[in-house]
């Protein structure tokens, strides 16, 4: 039972018959009662560097909680990963992670674009790493002796570029690569399959899916699960059980919703194209938009992550915003609404503005997550919107 529908399913779930239960139980219990002193005192040992509780002796929430492991099992499972590392927020999988790797060299060769938060954490200096920008054809020249990690993102967010993993990896040589999923999910993408050590995710987006949990997650081997849970531990970037919980919950229908998802988004680009008010769509399932050949190699599909710029300039773009309804006009994204936002305005307002100009974010550029609703709504919705802002920006500028 190991395809992806019955993985999303059935992981994480092992232990549910033995404990007497069918649905996930959440433990939100902040302490533990010790049962056994000695055994208590290797346990906590143990959790310190980022090891496994001795059975029985779970100690301390920020050390561990069984809600959180099934979770982590279950994403293991699903990117085809030994172990993952759950935290509160994407962001605090990318500072932990980034400090994990600090352990061995304070050298990270980044791959713009990235999502902007990350772009921000790193270019603010905030963890005193040294981060090489590169392009992905450049990582081979940019790593040194102190390079400790390689960090991309591919579909990149908001341009939707695709990267090569395999050369990527090819480039990276020895040096572990750090691959952002967010966008794919493991359901379109699997990047250890092409050598990747560690796969991240916000679980904010795709894997809560529903507009209502703040969290992120690591996936990789043995080794790096402990530098990472010894980070976890130590810093307290902890995801609360909820959290993992409503993950967890929604995992069964991941690969149901990131398909409906991305049906919808193939139809929209393809009609945003033939728009008078759009142009320059983005999404890899336009004609020339896929020129490695990604689709299909690496990626099971293009995704339900589309960009376009808006005829008529930032007012036009800006009262797009204000036209829609059922669409949300909000942040974030893979949820199963449709979600639209400005990101030179809001997601990569902290990205230096240069940096911007150079990867496409332009005072233009709207990106659309697509939900799962019926695609004809979503359309009629867009369309009305765009040509309402064009029209609103007309007659009162003239
Ligand atoms: C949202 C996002 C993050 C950050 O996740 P948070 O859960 O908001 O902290 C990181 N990478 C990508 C690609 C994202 O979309």
């Amino acid at each position: 039972m190991t395809r992806p529908r019955t993985l999303a399913v059935h992981s994480g779930r092992e232990d549910l018959p033995e404990l007497g239960v069918h649905a996930l139980p959440i433990d939100l219990s902040s302490t533990y009662p010790v049962r056994d002193l000695d055994a208590a005192g290797r346990s906590i040992a143990a959790m310190g560097q980022g090891g496994r509780p001795v059975e029985g002796e779970m100690i301390y929430a920020r050390l561990h909680n069984p809600t959180v492991a099934r979770f982590e099992k279950s994403l293991a499972a699903m990117e085809g990963m030994e172990e993952a590392v759950a935290f509160g927020s994407g962001m605090a999988a990318v500072s932990g992670a980034l400090m994990a790797a600090a352990q061995k060299g304070r050298e990270i060769v980044a791959v713009r674009p990235l999502y902007g938060g990350s772009d921000h954490l790193m270019a603010s200096g905030m963890l005193g790493l040294d981060i090489k920008w590169v392009q992905p054809d450049g990582i081979a020249d940019a790593i040194g002796p102190e390079t400790s990690m390689v960090f991309l993102e591919t579909p990149s967010n908001p341009t939707l570029d695709l990267v090569d993993l395999d050369d990527v990896v090819r480039q990276a040589g020895s040096v572990p690569v750090l691959v952002d999923n967010t966008f794919a999910t493991p359901i379109l993408q699997k990047p250890h399959r092409h050598g990747v050590k560690l796969v991240l995710h916000s679980g904010t987006k795709f894997l809560g899916g529903h507009g209502d949990v703040v969290a992120g997650v690591v996936a990789c081997d043995e080794e790096w699960a402990e530098r990472l849970r010894k980070v976890r531990v130590a810093t307290g970037g902890i995801i609360h059980p909820l959290a993992a919980y409503l993950l967890h919950r929604g995992m069964p229908t991941l690969p149901l919703r990131v398909e409906a998802a991305q049906a919808n988004a193939i139809e929209i680009a393809a009609r945003l194209v033939a728009h008078p008010m759009a142009k320059k769509v983005r999404h890899p399932s336009l004609p020339g938009q896929d020129p490695k050949g990604i689709l299909g190699r690496q990626m099971s599909g293009p995704g339900s992550l589309l960009a376009f710029d808006v005829e008529g300039g930032y007012e036009v773009a800006s009262r797009v915003m204000k036209e829609v309804h059922h669409i949300t006009p909000a942040v974030s994204l893979g949820s199963v609404d449709t979600l639209i936002q400005h990101p030179a305005a809001l997601t990569h307002a902290c990205v230096a503005p240069e940096a911007r100009e150079a990867c496409g974010i332009s005072a233009t550029l709207l990106r659309l997550s697509a939900g799962i609703e019926d695609v004809e709504d979503i359309w009629e919705e867009l369309d009305t919107a765009l040509r309402s802002a064009h029209a609103f920006v007309m007659s009162h500028t003239r």
